[in-house]
């Protein structure tokens, strides 16, 4: 179970809410309740932060939607209890697209709190924001402060905040990439101390975003710098070529054979025009055999449609791909040919290889 479900799709993009949502809801009401004793004061404030959240997922489609402007998929929105997340299939290359992206986020915030304060304004409903509390005030009023305050979070020039980003698209515009993540990574977790330092002191909540920040920027470095030293690698040079293949007539008793026989977890079966209809994987085999016996077809089970990897694509892409499509194992095929298998694994064997090479410094970069 992923502990999430499903709210919805618009605009072709899934919007999830995690579990873990639920209890910030009944954290919520209970301490309106605990304040008030009155279920009108447990609606509202239950109903206020259904407001706030649909203002977080607008401000997700605001990312989402300009990536798509440049191409960029988005697998899904997921809503937690600290926020939404827009998981877009990669992040653009060019750090004017990505400035825009980034930006095109809290840009949803500040539109949403001007139309706001344009309503308020007009109805004369605006009242000093001094009187104005988190829980007591016009509903309107404070749905107003409260996406000026994540216009202002959302920008902190901290990885995983979009200020983050945006500094990193300046920087990358000046330097190179991987050069501009490290700076706006150092950034990031110098803010991260002090904040946390200021927190330690004053409020908790700001030691917990500290901590956030912190781990943030140090994975968004280290991922650029993974991504760094395997880009510009084909990824030929990673796959496996000694493997087996099963045929659509197969039955799953071959597929004990082979299994048996070698260290090949997972099996494309190919058809009778070199074409790979899909892929067997070892779970799934087992459980078909427990549930169906030996002479049931490997058809039935497979996995149809995994992606492909062109032998031409570098081995970044293929990470990437791994990671869309939770298989372990991607055919790498060339002019619709299966010319070879990349798992994880062997990206990862290739990669050590290459390494214990280059430090040996009798081979001057080698194989890659
Ligand atoms: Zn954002």
């Amino acid at each position: 179970m992923k502990w999430q479900w499903k709210l919805g799709r618009f605009a072709g993009i899934d919007v999830y809410v995690h579990a873990t949502f639920l209890l910030l809801i009944g954290w919520v009401g209970y301490s309106h309740w605990l304040e008030h004793h009155n279920w009108g004061e447990v609606l509202n404030g239950v109903l206020f932060i259904l407001a706030l959240f649909l203002c977080v997922v607008l401000h997700e489609y605001g990312h989402a939607l300009t990536a798509r402007k440049y191409g960029i998929k988005t697998r899904d929105i997921t809503l937690y209890p600290i926020g939404g997340v827009a998981r877009l299939e990669r992040i653009p290359e060019k750090p004017i697209e990505e400035l825009w992206v980034a930006v095109m986020g809290p840009a949803v915030n500040v539109i949403i709190a001007a139309v706001l304060f344009a309503y308020l304004f007009a109805t004369n409903g605006l009242v000093p924001l001094t009187d104005l509390t988190v829980a007591s005030g016009s509903f309107i009023e404070r749905l107003m402060t409260v996406n000026i305050s994540l216009v202002l979070f959302n920008l902190l020039p901290a990885f995983p905040m979009d200020g983050g980003r945006v500094l990193r698209a300046i920087l990358a515009m000046r330097m190179d990439h991987v050069r501009a993540t490290q700076v706006a990574a150092n950034i990031g977790q110098g803010l991260a101390f002090v904040l946390g330092f200021i927190g330690l002191f004053n409020n908790p909540f700001l030691l917990f975003i500290a901590f956030f920040v912190w781990i943030g920027a140090s994975q968004e470095a280290s991922m650029v710098q993974m991504r760094n030293s395997i880009g510009g690698i084909p990824v030929t040079r990673a796959m496996l070529t000694d493997f087996k293949t099963l045929s659509p007539q197969d039955k799953l008793a071959q597929v004990v054979a082979l299994i048996l026989a070698g260290s090949q977890h997972d099996f494309p079966v190919v058809d009778a025009h070199g074409r790979v209809a899909g892929i067997l994987d070892r779970d799934t085999f087992i459980k078909a055999l427990t549930q169906h016996g030996q002479s049931a077809s490997v058809m039935d089970f497979i996995r149809p449609n995994v992606p492909e990897v062109d032998s031409s694509d570098m081995i970044d892409t293929a990470v990437m791909r791994l990671q869309e499509s939770n298989s372990k194992t991607l055919p790498v095929v060339h002019g619709g040919q299966l010319v070879g298998l990349i798992t994880a694994e062997n990206i990862t064997e290739y990669l050590m290889i290459r390494s214990a090479l280059q430090a040996s410094g009798k081979v001057p970069n080698p194989i890659g």
